[in-house]
């Protein structure tokens, strides 16, 4: 792989210099491109077409989601997918409600290019919407062979899934893998001080509470990830 170049915008979303076309609608990093290909390749030998959902997301756009999910004009789910009445809380707690599904603007993993949301559209009909559930993704699901596919060979070519299983912080997004030979780099220059800097200089709905338990959510929410190690389940 050659050098990588990490930049403070790259990291909180702020740059699209390092991203190249992975589908008509989505931009990821193109460094990855080679490894998704490969992997596309080797799934459709098993019959699964594995696409796209959501590739890089630019800090704009995460703010916007953070924005309308802390005015209550889009649903907050808890872990048991109720909708959470997000005007009855406050304080961190608010945030921790919000941050189970949505990440904070600049903390985003699909900031990097190195994340892709995906399904399997051999599994569904062509009018289908993928929901982003568990339950899709699990047994009785239309995408748990594409799940089970993906614990055998991701890691072949050099994929793994940071929020396979809940462990407090981000809730189980079984259909988010990561590229891990690049994230791994993002993940390690990236800080608390970066992502704040990001904040001060575009200011979030939220942003007094976000900056004052920065630290914490960072702990919580950034580093807390499925070990690459023990994605067999
Ligand atoms: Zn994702």
């Amino acid at each position: 792989m050659p050098t990588l170049n990490i930049t403070p915008q790259m990291l909180t979303g702020r740059s699209q210099q390092h991203l190249c076309p992975f589908s008509a609608q989505h931009l990821a990093h193109a460094q990855m491109l080679d490894a998704w290909l490969a992997l596309c390749k080797a799934a459709m030998v098993d019959g699964i077409s594995l696409q796209i959902v959501s590739a890089f997301r630019s800090f704009e756009r995460q703010a916007a989601i953070w924005q309308a999910k802390c005015n209550g004009q889009r649903p907050v789910y808890n872990l048991q997918q109720q909708i959470v009445d997000i005007t009855q809380l406050s304080g961190l707690k608010k945030l921790e409600a919000i941050m189970l599904y949505s990440a904070l603007p600049g903390a985003s993993r699909h900031h990097w290019g190195t994340e892709l949301d995906l399904y399997d559209a051999a599994a569904v009909s062509s009018d289908y919407q993928p929901q982003l559930l568990t339950t899709e993704y699990q047994a009785g699901g239309p995408f748990a062979r594409m799940d089970a596919w993906l614990t055998t060979n991701a890691e072949n070519f050099g994929f793994f899934r940071p929020y396979l299983r809940y462990q407090g912080g981000v809730a189980a997004e079984p259909w988010h893998l990561s590229y891990a030979p690049l994230s791994q780099a993002f993940l390690a220059a990236f800080s608390v001080e970066t992502l704040r800097q990001a904040l001060l200089a575009h200011p979030i709905a939220e942003q007094q509470c976000v900056l004052s338990e920065l630290p914490y959510l960072y702990q919580h929410y950034v580093e807390n990830i499925c070990d690459l190690s023990k994605q067999n389940r």
